[in-house]
């Protein structure tokens, strides 16, 4: 059995993420969907959030499991026994990172695989940072987001918004 994992910081997880992660499921008997416990960016929510979204909005979707993993992300799938990274490729302008990320990789783990998959070209310009960006301002990111997510985004900002309330 071939396990595969798909690693982001979901901060939040968007629809981009959900569908890369739905056509992911469908090629491995198992996807472990890890959420980066501490990126070098700042996060707008806490760990504990990122991974109650990423299980709510992949709830329905079979084979799935969600983690959460710090450090290396090579070390992470050795422990976990996986040999393909899913990656999703938006544009041109993800290429050279992603080429490089992966060749690091497998210098580091050698025989670790990456699949890149494109996702619908509706979600091709979507990133959790625009998402942000959008709600932070009022917008409306319900097309953009799972149910759950967008609810939070809004919990969130309005919270914000009128501290101490
Ligand atoms: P990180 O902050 O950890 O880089 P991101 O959420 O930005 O996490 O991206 C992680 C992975 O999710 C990358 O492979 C990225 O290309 C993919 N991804 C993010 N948004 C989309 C999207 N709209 N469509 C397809 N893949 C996406």
């Amino acid at each position: 059995m071939t396990v595969a994992v798909l690693p982001a910081s979901f901060d939040p997880i968007t629809c981009g993420h959900v569908d890369i992660a739905t056509r992911a499921a469908k090629l491995f008997e198992r996807l472990v969907v890890a959420v980066f416990a501490h990126p070098k960016k700042n996060v707008l929510f806490s760990l504990e959030d990122r991974v109650d979204m990423v299980r709510e909005s992949l709830k329905d979707v079979e084979g799935i499991e969600v983690l959460s993993f710090d450090g290396l992300l090579v070390d992470f799938a050795r422990r976990i026994g996986a040999t393909v990274e899913v990656r999703g490729l938006r544009a041109v302008s993800d290429f050279e990172y992603e080429y490089q990320q992966a060749a690091l990789n497998r210098q580091m783990f050698p025989g670790f695989e990456v699949l890149s998959l494109f996702p619908s070209t509706e979600y091709a310009f979507l990133s959790s940072s625009i998402v942000k960006e959008i709600a932070e301002h009022g917008g409306d990111v319900s097309h953009m987001v799972p149910a759950p997510v967008a609810r939070r985004l809004v919990e969130t900002f309005s919270a914000q918004a009128a501290p101490g309330r």
